[in-house]
């Protein structure tokens, strides 16, 4: 059980399915973020370095050339999950593949993002023609993928880019198939080794049919 009572709201609400099940990351596997959130911050007075994987600490403010504080960056994250509309687009392939995915099994886009950008993030995936059901988590997603799950005895993919999300759906739901995919390829070259038995996607094209191998349907 997800120790977030808004997203296990947020999954009650969704129709049972008993298909095979992708879950799917957002930020950097359906949608582009680092890209859009270095030209966001730029906008704002910001440098966004993409030297090391981590967001405190590679913000600089431009103007003094000083490393942003912790309190700042959380500000200039949240107002950009708040104008995502107008900054972030689809990973390359995404729609495409996930469209085809969705042929043979049930797709849920569970995002780490504050529940108050729902909406937002909603507008943003219906615009763009993925209008897949999305759930908001603030919390681990380990439990939220089992829980969406629930007792389905078809196979289960879960993709994202940030390991620990891998060793935290591991943990809660060992029998998850793990891909990671990162749509900044920059970014990707900075990562820690993955955890054991995640399997590297370079990009949606291979992604698309190592999952729908993964899942044993068509893709
Ligand atoms: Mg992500």
């Amino acid at each position: 059980m997800s120790d977030d009572p808004e997203t296990v709201r947020q999954i009650r609400q969704l129709a049972r399915d008993t298909r095979p099940l992708l879950v799917l990351d957002v930020d950097e596997v359906v949608l582009e973020f680092v890209r859009p959130f270095t030209a966001f911050a730029d906008s704002k007075g910001f440098a966004f370095r993409t030297e090391s994987f981590r967001l405190t600490g590679n913000v600089i403010e431009r103007e003094n050339g000083g490393i942003a504080s912790e309190e700042a960056v959380s500000a200039l994250l949240d107002n950009f999950f708040a104008a995502q509309e107008d900054w972030q687009y689809a990973a390359d392939g995404a729609a495409e593949a996930i469209d085809a995915l969705a042929q043979g099994a049930e797709i849920v886009m569970l995002t780490a993002m504050p529940h108050a950008y729902h909406a937002h993030r909603r507008r943003l995936l219906d615009r763009l023609s993925i209008p897949f059901p999305l759930v908001t988590t603030e919390r681990a997603k380990g439990p939220a993928v089992s829980l969406l799950a629930g007792k389905r005895e078809a196979p289960v993919a879960f993709v994202d880019d940030i390991p620990h999300n891998h060793v935290s759906v591991a943990g809660a739901y060992p029998r998850a198939a793990l891909f990671h995919l990162m749509a900044h390829e920059g970014m990707r070259a900075l990562l820690t080794p993955l955890p054991d038995g995640v399997s590297a996607m370079e990009n949606w094209f291979e992604a698309r049919t190592a999952i729908a191998e993964a899942l044993g349907i068509e893709a």
